[in-house]
């Protein structure tokens, strides 16, 4: 399939006119052709447009029909081939068994929200059937369904061209929802964007879905992004990518006469807890896996294990001594972006630069383009608790040590650390009185928590929670990664006394879409 640079509004290619830009390879540094039109206001207007006429259209689709819409999809994904590797692998500087890997997850993500159409669960359906004879006053008939918010704006990630970004895991439940999609394409991988743009296109025209059900903008700075967010059209917002850039949505949304949700996955360091018999029996170990942690896809995952913290003493003199020496020999690797690899140097300049904080390895030095050095650094829980600046996000393969005079000292920094997508504690059974003590903290910080693992890697599962506490996320109460993401683009709606043949087929009596319903606060499929 050819990539022509064109948008993709509803059922059209087009061309857009408010400026140019190219994808550059990172590991050469050089522009790949060919050149993206940027859009501006009116082809936002055109997406939201078409969004907003599909609505109703799409929300009503069978569970069967939307769920066949999403393998329709995948396997339209499968069919591009090796193109879109190829073409993702020139424009993220990944390398082929990453992004074979995500291509997998991507698709996997489909089937699973697929399947999670079908059994119908995520409607929540509840009945309160009325008792007339009630005393002192009558119950009316009251039933409970979930709809999907309207048209959704999706930002995809930088970081996960393929699984994090235009028919990525916001997409995806925003679909299985209900929801049209209007994608912001980042301006990293827009040839791999549209690839898959083209892969859902095709899946929207084969399945008979009105051509509003989809869409693909790009634009050239945040102005395409902001007209997007506040179209009066577009009722919800999944985003992954910046502080900086989730918090201009977020007040973006919220100036809106009518405001709206936006789940932005935005900014987490991974703390990791390592606990005294853990590194007592295993501190080699621990040293080895935590490097490979780190530098794994150069440092760039929000799950990046961003600062590590122990008791001051020699089995954490022998976890230093090894991870210093991993770290030492781990080779420089080509970071997504420019600007990305910029932000990564400033990050370590900084940290690099203050007198609070120790220098202990840095990674082979670079050979190419966009390429950075790992880097670990130490300093005291007391430097830590005086400067809320370290513990500022450094996207890449950076990581701060941070010595604890004892367990108390540990638990007042985990007391002092922002919200996070993940708490990992490294773990043995005599550890157990210090990690339940710390438990109640972490669970308050992060909206995963992991023994004896890495952060990094997030299964795609029904029980997964990639969420947690701003900033590590906007909201909460969501995931973006697991079946339960399908949440975030749904609301109840409450039908009293509506007559039989006026409710919909959720509710009706006798089940006819056989649902695990909830009848009078008993769960069951009658
Ligand atoms: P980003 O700069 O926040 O961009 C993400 C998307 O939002 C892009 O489509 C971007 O448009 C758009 N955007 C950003 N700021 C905007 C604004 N003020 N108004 C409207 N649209 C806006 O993220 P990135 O390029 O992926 O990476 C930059 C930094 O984000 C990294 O250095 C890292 O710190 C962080 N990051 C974090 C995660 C995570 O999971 N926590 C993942 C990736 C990146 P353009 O395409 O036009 O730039």
């Amino acid at each position: 399939m050819t990539i022509t640079g064109e948008m993709l509004i509803g059922a059209r290619s087009h061309r857009g006119s408010d400026g140019e830009f190219r994808a550059v390879d990172p590991a050469t540094g050089a522009e790949l052709e060919p050149a993206f039109g940027g859009g501006g206001v009116a082809e936002v207007e055109r997406a939201c447009a078409l969004a907003w006429a599909a609505f109703d259209a799409f929300r009503e689709t069978g569970l069967e029909a939307r769920a066949a819409f999403l393998e329709t999809i995948a396997a339209n994904i499968l069919d591009l081939g090796d193109a879109l590797i190829l073409r993702a692998m020139a424009e993220s500087g990944l390398p082929r068994p990453r992004l074979e890997g995500e291509r997998g997850r991507t698709v996997g993500q489909l089937r699973l929200f697929a399947q999670t159409v079908r059994e119908g669960g995520w409607l929540e359906a509840r009945i309160d059937p009325a008792q007339p004879e009630r005393k002192p006053l009558p119950r009316p008939d009251v039933r409970q369904r979930h709809i999907p918010l309207g048209p959704v704006a999706v930002f995809g990630a930088s970081n996960f061209p393929l699984a994090f970004s235009v028919a990525g895991g916001d997409t995806a439940s925003a679909l299985a929802a209900g929801c049209p999609v209007v994608v912001k394409g980042h301006s990293a991988h827009p040839g791999t964007s549209e690839l898959v743009g083209r892969a859902i296109q095709a899946a929207v025209a084969s399945c008979g879905l009105p051509e509003g059900v989809f869409s693909l903008l790009f634009g050239v700075g945040n102005p395409i992004g902001t007209a997007l967010v506040t179209d009066p059209r577009i009722k919800a917002v999944g985003f992954t990518g910046s502080r900086g850039g989730g918090l201009a949505l977020m007040a973006a949304a919220a100036r809106r006469p009518e405001p709206i949700p936006v789940y932005a996955e935005m900014s987490s360091i991974n703390p990791v807890f390592l606990m005294p018999a853990a590194l007592a029996a295993r501190a080699e170990a621990l040293g080895k896996g935590f490097v490979a942690s780190l530098t794994m896809g150069a440092g760039q995952f929000c799950t990046n294990p961003g600062i590590l913290l122990g008791i001051d003493g020699p089995d954490l003199d022998r976890f230093v001594a090894v991870a210093v020496e991993a770290l030492g020999g781990s080779a420089a690797s080509t970071m997504l972006t420019p600007a990305i690899r910029a932000a990564y140097d400033s990050g370590v300049a900084r940290l690099s630069g203050s007198a609070a904080v120790a220098t202990l390895a840095r990674g082979l030095a670079c050979s190419g383009p966009n390429q950075a050095q790992a880097a670990l650094f130490g300093t005291t829980a007391d430097a830590f608790l005086a400067d809320p600046a370290l513990q500022d996000e450094v996207f890449g393969a950076a990581s701060l040590l941070i010595r604890c005079p004892d367990a108390a000292a540990m638990r007042t920094v985990a007391e002092r650390l922002e919200g996070q997508l993940t708490v990992t504690v490294q773990m043995e059974p005599a550890d157990g009185d210090a990690v339940a003590a710390l438990l109640p903290t972490l669970e308050r910080k992060a909206g995963r928590i992991l023994a004896n693992g890495w952060p990094t890697g997030v299964e795609v599962c029904h029980a997964m929670v990639h969420g947690g506490p701003f900033p590590a996320t906007s909201d909460s109460r969501t995931t973006s990664v697991g079946t339960l993401a399908i949440r975030r683009f749904l609301r109840p709606v409450c039908y009293q006394d509506i007559p039989a043949a006026l409710l919909p087929e959720a509710l009706r009596d006798g089940n006819p879409l056989d649902l695990w319903r909830r009848i009078d606060g008993v769960p069951g499929q009658e």
